[in-house]
């Protein structure tokens, strides 16, 4: 290191020697933050502007305000994760903490114990899984590899639903683990529900205040200057968002199915025109729907409610109509635990009291599976209860997401979706899907649509416009394909492309089928393999179609193919796994667990992406 002299520098004799003691002892860490803190109190002009000073004045060239680095991981499914990673990964860079923000997935495991402040954004997917792409860094950190993290500190956004038994829980595990791992919480776990922009929000600025403290209580001084926004970052947010909705028009509204099928498919174009959204193939379209008009006033009747009569919408104090509020803010359909205790608690009912009395959780969740707000005011004979208290403790109506099933290249100012119309009949009343019935039977063209646009980097065509592509999308879940297809004909990919699609009949269930049979006649589709699963004694599914072609299905894989799968998750998106896998195994004269590692490799490669549930 540079020697300081009196000579050489702006300090006397005695503060050049006091300097040389203490400079060479200090640490990395130390000497990042003592330049901080010169920054700080000084200016940024008092460091640097004597080259001779260097010793002092390198690493505050570079340097964050804050000394300590930070992480931001996180695993994502639809891409809520994400989105929230990357608000608060420009947040805390805005306010000077070098940070990394990087998928689960891409982060490497070995670089952990290095890592100081760690922040994990995480959804729970499924009966309490991890989504694909936190899996693998999931399962190290409850491995025995898993490295204990003594100067590590953290924080957990948990995104989930609590209509599920198992609210947040893949936060919940990170959240445990970490602790467990010797990690210092820095701020508490948040468990953001379906509606989750507020408690993010919330959780943002606790991570920014936290770690701001944290800095100027070890520098003395706050983060001068540091906190203020770079300048473009609020245009950098979309004018409109999930919060924010952009009133679409629709353009189009047709049923795919043919008569006599038992399913309605409908096929919604909409108009984007005029509101800068933007879309890539494999992002979603989220739609903030309306409830039924028929259940809100069959609720409002059993309640003995006034349909007019003024209630609060927001914690803003936004007040609207009752049943203008029932229709367009407040979730109706699902019954949940956290909703059920709040009402308990608020009208003191002694029978809901019992059904949620502790041991009895097996009950309760028999008694809210395919039930709605009506039963729940109906059996628990809930009538004069006052709307106003009562309605605030309904969550506010949750937007459905559908996989994007148009080009932006092939539709520019478009976006098309496939929603199939779910009907069912449960505890003696006939149930109508809340958005799916809301765009069949009450959305024409010409009507206004409350949309925004929902990413999913985890689903994402290939870079190389040359890759082959293997996609699997039984009934609905063909729609991102449709996308993938336009856009890979607008674009000229060269890669070739093979689509399994399955539904129950072939002449009335065939989704696009004109337009797949164009595709395959211009070379834009290479193969196309259907499974039709009632048009025969036996039922055929997508992967008995796989199985059949496993020979040349393999050879695809080996030569980089990637692979989709989208659909239903419960039992499609498994067995379509499994039959990956046993292809792999048989193909490949392969164990099961070679089989496993090829697609783990496939995952970790971007060549197996699932969008599923
Ligand atoms: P569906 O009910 O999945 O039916 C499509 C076809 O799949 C039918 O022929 C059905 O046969 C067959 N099928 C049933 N069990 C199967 C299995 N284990 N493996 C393979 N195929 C099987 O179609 P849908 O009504 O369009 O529903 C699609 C599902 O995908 C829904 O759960 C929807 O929520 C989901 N979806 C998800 C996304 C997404 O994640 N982005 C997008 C679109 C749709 P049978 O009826 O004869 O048994």
């Amino acid at each position: 290191m540079l020697e300081l002299q009196s000579t050489n520098s702006p300090f006397n004799q005695e503060q050049a020697e006091l300097l040389n003691r203490l400079l060479p002892s200090l640490t990395d860490t130390q000497r990042i933050w003592l330049s901080g803190f010169l920054t700080a109190i000084g200016g940024s002009a008092s460091a640097g502007a004597n080259p001779a000073a260097s010793a002092v004045s390198q690493p505050a060239a570079a340097a964050p305000a804050v000394a300590r680095e930070a992480t931001v991981l996180y695993g994502s499914q639809t891409g809520n994760s994400h989105k929230l990673a990357t608000k608060l990964s420009k947040k805390l860079t805005d306010q000077g903490v070098q940070t990394t923000l990087s998928s689960m997935s891409d982060f490497k495991v070995n670089g952990l114990k290095k890592v100081q402040d760690l922040f994990i954004v995480v959804s729970t997917h499924g009966e309490g899984e991890p989504p694909d792409n936190a899996i693998a860094f999931y399962e190290f950190l409850h491995s025995k590899r898993a490295p204990q993290l003594d100067d590590l500190r953290f924080s957990v956004l948990a995104l989930g639903d609590t209509s599920y038994e198992f609210f947040c829980q893949t936060g919940k595990d990170f959240d445990k683990k970490l602790e467990e791992l010797g990690g210092k919480r820095l701020v508490p776990r948040i468990d953001c529900d379906v509606d989750f922009d507020e408690a993010a929000t919330e959780w943002i600025a606790q991570v920014s205040g936290a770690l701001r403290e944290s800095a100027s209580a070890g520098a003395g001084v706050a983060t001068a200057g540091a906190a203020a926004p770079a300048a473009g970052a609020a245009a950098e947010e979309s004018e409109y968002s999930r919060s924010n909705p952009f009133q679409a028009e629709i353009l189009e509204n047709l049923n795919l199915n043919g008569r006599g099928s038992d399913r309605e498919t409908r096929h919604v174009e909409i108009s984007l025109e005029g509101s800068h959204l933007q879309y890539e193939p494999g992002d979603s379209l989220g739609v903030i729907p309306q409830n039924d008009p028929e259940l809100v006033d069959q609720l409002i009747a059993a309640m003995d409610w006034r349909a007019d009569e003024l209630v609060t919408v927001s914690k803003s104090g936004e007040e609207r109509g009752l049943r203008d509020a029932l229709l367009n803010h407040y979730e109706i359909s699902t019954l949940t635990k956290p909703l059920l205790t709040a009402i308990e608690a608020l009208t003191s009912n002694a029978d809901l009291c019992d059904l949620l009395a502790p041991g009895g959780e097996q009950e309760l969740k028999e008694y809210m599976n395919g039930r709605d707000l009506l039963d729940l005011v109906q059996d628990f004979k809930m009538k004069g209860i006052p709307a106003e208290p009562f309605v605030t403790l309904l969550r506010k109506i949750p937007a459905r997401l559908y996989s994007i099933s148009s080009s932006p290249r092939a539709n520019p100012d478009e976006v098309h979706i496939t929603v199939r119309a779910v009907r069912y009949e449960s505890h003696g009343r006939a149930r109508k899907g809340v958005a799916s019935v809301h765009l069949a039977e009450r959305v024409e063209s010409g009507d206004k649509l409350p949309v925004f646009i929902q990413q999913n980097t985890s689903f994402k065509l290939p870079e190389n416009p040359d890759a082959p592509i293997i996609m699997i999308g039984p009934g609905t879940g063909v729609a991102p394909f449709r996308s993938f297809i336009a856009d890979r004909e607008e674009t000229g990919a060269s890669g070739k492309s093979w689509l399994f699609y399955g539904d129950q009949h072939f002449s009335t269930d065939f989704l696009y089928q004109i337009e797949w049979q164009r595709w395959l006649k211009d070379g834009a589709l290479t193969k196309m393999d259907v499974a039709f699963s009632r048009d025969t004694d036996q039922k055929v599914y997508v992967q008995h179609r796989m199985l059949e072609k496993s020979g040349e299905l393999f050879r695809w894989l080996q030569e980089g193919a990637h692979v989709y799968v989208c659909g239903d998750e419960k039992k499609m998106a498994h067995d379509v796994h499994q039959a990956l896998l046993s292809i792999i195994e048989k193909e490949g004269n392969m164990s099961s667990e070679q089989a496993a590692e090829y697609v783990a490799s496939m995952q970790q490669q971007k060549r197996y992406q699932r969008d599923v549930y």
